[in-house]
């Protein structure tokens, strides 16, 4: 499995199964069990999912040893505003049914605390709850006030990414200090027309993939992890096999030219939760 090297020193899969919106116990437990068996070593879930549960008995039932997983959950909101760090994450952890998990990521970047808690996230770094952490949704200028105010340099920024929001500029930065961006939403979310969008179509045919192939192996070109969402089996493999995709470098350029800067979830400036 391609893997990018975190600054930490870990490694992270370059293709992870995302579980956003998977509410169902039962469907979740089996959207990672089938993630797992197709060859999935990466999952990405969160406190605010709901599915912590399912996802642990899911790892736990798998006969992969823990070992082999890479496992990111996310602190939320609200436990940012309370600076209840420790207690979420052993929350986590209790549903999870394990004692660490390989990424912790602040969710969102709430902008009274957004450096502050960095310091909460360090210590459950140094106790081992978390093998590396991480922020999601910062932009540019909330990076900067965390690398001029704080020690430790996060391993990866989740931000949302798919071809009609590039993001080729907080790429560029976070690249440039060490920082692995990863794609959330990378197919669009479900609510978008850009997997039937005609150059990511014309470029299927070409390279003998399908779309969905296209748009992941752009973003993992780009140096990118992704961690598209789907709770169908072969879906699922065909997603994992973007690993295959090998765009040329003006293909690569023609999908980044689709960017529109359209953003299909939160403002990271505009958070209103
Ligand atoms: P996504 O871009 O992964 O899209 C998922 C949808 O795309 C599926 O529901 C399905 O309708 C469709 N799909 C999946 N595979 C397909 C295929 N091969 N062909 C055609 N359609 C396909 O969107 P997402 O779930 O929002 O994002 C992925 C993951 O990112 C989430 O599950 C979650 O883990 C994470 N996420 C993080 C944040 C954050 O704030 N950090 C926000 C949203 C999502």
């Amino acid at each position: 499995m391609k893997a990018y090297k975190l600054n930490s020193g870990l490694s992270i899969p370059s293709v992870g199964i995302g579980v956003f919106r998977v509410e169902d116990a039962a469907i979740a437990y089996d959207t990672v069990k089938s993630a797992l068996s197709v060859g999935y070593r990466h999952i990405d879930t969160a406190m605010i999912y709901g599915n912590e549960e399912s996802v642990g008995k899911a790892i736990l039932d798998s006969g992969v040893p823990r070992e082999e997983i890479f496992l990111t959950t996310k602190l939320w909101n609200d436990d940012q505003r309370k600076g209840t760090v420790e207690e979420a994450i052993k929350l986590s952890l209790k549903k999870l049914g394990t004692d660490y998990v390989d990424l912790y990521l602040v969710h969102w970047p709430v902008k009274e605390t957004y450096v502050t808690i960095w310091k909460a996230m360090e210590k459950v770094y140094r106790e081992g709850l978390a093998k590396a952490i991480g922020v999601s949704n910062y932009n540019i200028h909330h990076l900067e006030d965390l690398l001029k105010e704080t020690g430790t340099v996060p391993v990866v920024n989740q931000i949302e990414c798919y071809p009609y929001l590039a993001q080729q500029e907080l790429v560029d930065y976070c690249l440039s200090k060490g920082i692995v961006p990863e794609a959330w939403g990378p197919l669009g979310a479900g609510k978008s027309d850009v997997l039937v969008n005609p150059v990511i179509v014309e470029l299927a045919k070409k390279y003998a993939k399908t779309p969905a192939q296209i748009v992941l192996g752009w973003n993992i070109q780009r140096g990118l992890v992704v961690i598209p969402k789907s709770v169908h089996r072969q879906r699922q493999e065909e997603n994992l096999e973007a690993l295959n995709v090998n765009l040329g470098e003006e293909d690569l350029k023609k999908i980044t030219a689709l960017n529109k800067n359209l953003r299909l979830g939160s403002d990271p400036d505009n958070i209103t939760f």
